[in-house]
This record gives structure tokens, C-alpha cells and sequence, in this order.
């Protein structure tokens, strides 16, 4: 790092919650990474502080236009006690994706590492060790300069946050109702889907609403075009197992490229079958399903690792699949990610790093 770091301690170390009182996104670590960007000067003064309020400028373009952009990833405590953060340079080569496209500068990657690593370090005792549980870290980058003129902000801040998170499944793995969204959609191509941007969250708030007050967990969105084809579920990637096949759809420029969608891509094919990555119509899943073809379903993300899909409702129409519960496949790829995460199965891909 060709930039020194500075560490400011905290001399009011917080209380950590108990493995019973984590939830996700409630409870926040004793500090957290800092990194400014100005024109001319590029990323500078990386810093790790306590954790603590910011104060910004009313007019910062990121309460305008939007110009924002987040990751998520998580760390683990191995059993003999190692930490291990799971394929950190794919969320940070994904921001950099996501900048490009909302005109953000391109983040310095080894920077944004190295003060990640820092950062767990600095706060590894906030690592819950209870089954299922994790830290998960949140990155992001926002627009600062105080001017309300639409272009490209001449200031950024770049942050790392982190909250201890409980077990997504307390009672082990289970299927969600989902509901086929065909009024609202997520993104377009051309558009900003492809990017790891709030916007596209405060655009599918409605939708999950509208879902939630039908007892449905989560939408599946459909593309913005025909919505015909299937594009993703909720804020997750989407997986059809059809007559012993594996199918998900191809990124076609308005779905997000997660890195637990890859991860299962990898895991997958080691396991000798075949993944097709392509469109997907809605009614093609209604058809396997008809034909006695629809195997398994389900969606990931950093989040839930998996989370299995028991039932679809879309236009009226109810479908139930693998009788509501979790496919053999589905737990599988679960416990198969969640041991490599965690050290407990070996890590043949190489994707766990040390911290
Ligand atoms: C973050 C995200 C995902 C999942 O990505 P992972 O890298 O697997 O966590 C999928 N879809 C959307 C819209 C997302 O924002």
C-alpha cells in the first residue's frame, strides 16, 4: 500500500449483543474504514476511526441524484479459531463495475482491501461463532460535494461498516413463498440493474410491500420489456432445477452478477451437472411444473446463501414446488457453501483469504 493508514482506537468499547439478540443490520462494530476521494488528489487519508455519525453537507449529491453504490460480503471464525472472509475481490471488482456506470471513480481495489482487512482485525472479537451466524460487512461510496448542479460529484467518501448477524435460518433452511411481480419492474437493460445501487432497492420497495400484505415473502421480478422472462428474486439470483438440469438466468445487462450466483455456477458444474444460463420465461417454469419436470428452486445471495422457494403465485396461478420443502440440491449447495465459508470443508476454488 503505497498509502499509510491511520488507526484511532475507540476508548468506549460497546456492549456485543448475544448470539440470541443479532437479527441483520442492528448491532454495529467498534469501528469503521474511512476513505476520501477529491478531483486531482484521487482516493486519500484511509483511516480506521470509532464507529460514529458522519456529518454532511445538505447539498451533497448523494441526497440529489443519487449517486451511491454498496456491497455486501461477510467473515467467518473457523473452528480453530482462523477468520476468514470469503472472495473479497469479487465485491470490490463488482463496485468498480457499479461505479463505472454511475460515472463514480474507479476505487483503488488493493486500498479497499487492505483497509478491509485492517478493519476485521481491528474488530475480530465482534465475530459471532454460534452456528450460522457471521460478520457481514457493508462497503460503500457516496457522492459529498456540496453542489446541486447535475454531473459527476468531485467528491466521494468510501466506507466499511460492519454488523455481527445471526443465523438466516434459526430453524434450519426454509422454503419462502414468492409472488411474480408483473406490474412493477426492477431494472432494463440499459439501465442501472446490473449496478449495486440504492436506487434500484427504493424501486422494488412497492412491489416487496405489495407481496408482503399478499403473504408472500419476497417478489420474483420479470424483465421490464415483456416481463416474460425471469430476471431475479428480490435482491437475489434465481436457480430452476428442470429434468436434472440446472438453470438460471444469463447476465443480460439489467440483473446483478452475484458472487454467490457464480459460486454455485462453480459448485455446480465440479458436480458434473450441467448449468444453462439463458432466458427463462415464467411460463416455461409453469410448464416443467406441468409436465412433472419442475424439480427445485431457489435464490442466492450473501445474505441467506440460499434460500429455497416453496411456492410461486403468479397471475392467480398457485404452484407448489417439491412440495413446499427444500430440495436435495438446494441443501446441498447450503451446506457445501457454508462449510467452504466457514472452513469446515475444504476450499478446493481457493476462495476463502485469510485475514
Ligand atoms: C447483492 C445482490 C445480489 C446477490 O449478490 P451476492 O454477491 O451473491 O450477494 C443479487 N441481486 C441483487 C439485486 C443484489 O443487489
Amino acid at each position: 500500500m503505497t498509502q499509510s493508514m491511520t488507526i484511532e482506537l475507540t476508548t468506549q468499547k460497546k456492549q456485543k449483543p448475544s448470539a440470541q439478540q443479532l437479527g441483520f443490520g442492528i448491532h454495529y462494530t467498534d469501528h469503521m474504514f474511512m476513505l476520501n476521494y477529491s478531483e486531482g488528489q484521487g482516493w486519500h487519508s484511509p483511516r480506521i476511526v470509532p464507529y460514529q455519525p458522519i456529518s454532511l453537507d445538505p447539498a451533497a449529491k448523494v441526497f440529489h441524484y443519487g449517486q451511491t453504490i454498496f456491497e455486501g460480503l461477510k467473515a467467518y471464525k473457523t473452528e480453530d479459531g482462523r477468520t476468514l472472509l470469503f472472495r473479497p475481490g469479487k465485491n470490490f471488482e463488482r463496485m468498480n463495475r457499479s461505479n463505472e456506470r454511475l460515472s463514480v471513480p474507479e476505487l483503488d481495489v488493493e486500498l479497499a482491501l487492505e483497509g478491509l482487512k485492517q478493519l476485521v482485525k481491528v474488530d475480530e472479537d465482534w465475530i459471532p461463532t454460534e452456528p450460522g451466524t457471521s460478520l457481514y460487512i457493508r462497503p460503500f461510496v457516496f457522492a459529498t460535494e456540496p453542489l446541486l448542479g447535475v454531473a459527476p460529484s468531485k467528491e466521494y467518501l468510501f466506507m466499511i461498516i460492519m454488523s455481527p448477524v445471526g443465523a438466516y435460518y434459526s430453524e434450519g433452511v426454509k422454503p419462502v413463498k414468492i409472488y411474480v411481480e408483473d406490474e412493477y419492474v426492477r431494472a432494463v437493460k440499459g439501465g442501472v440493474g446490473e449496478a449495486k445501487t440504492a436506487g434500484n432497492y427504493a424501486a422494488g420497495l412497492k412491489a416487496q410491500e405489495g407481496a408482503a400484505s399478499k403473504g408472500y415473502t419476497q417478489v420474483l421480478w420479470l424483465d421490464g420489456v415483456q416481463r416474460k422472462y425471469i430476471e431475479e428474486v428480490g435482491s437475489m439470483n434465481v436457480f430452476f432445477k428442470i429434468n436434472g438440469k440446472v438453470l438460471t438466468p444469463a447476465l443480460n445487462g439489467s440483473i446483478l452478477s452475484g458472487v454467490t450466483r457464480d459460486s454455485m455456477i462453480h459448485l455446480l458444474q465440479s458436480w458434473g451437472y450441467e448449468v444453462e444460463q439463458r432466458a427463462i420465461s415464467i411460463e416455461e417454469i409453469y410448464e416443467a411444473d406441468k409436465a412433472g419436470t419442475l424439480e427445485e428452486a431457489f435464490g442466492t445471495g450473501t445474505a441467506a446463501v440460499i434460500s429455497p422457494i416453496g411456492e410461486l403465485l403468479w397471475q392467480e396461478q398457485k404452484l407448489v414446488i417439491n412440495g413446499g420443502e427444500t430440495g436435495e440440491l438446494s441443501a446441498k449447495l447450503y451446506d457445501t457453501l457454508t462449510g467452504i465459508q466457514k472452513g469446515s470443508l475444504e476450499d478446493s476454488f481457493g476462495w476463502t483469504v485469510e485475514v
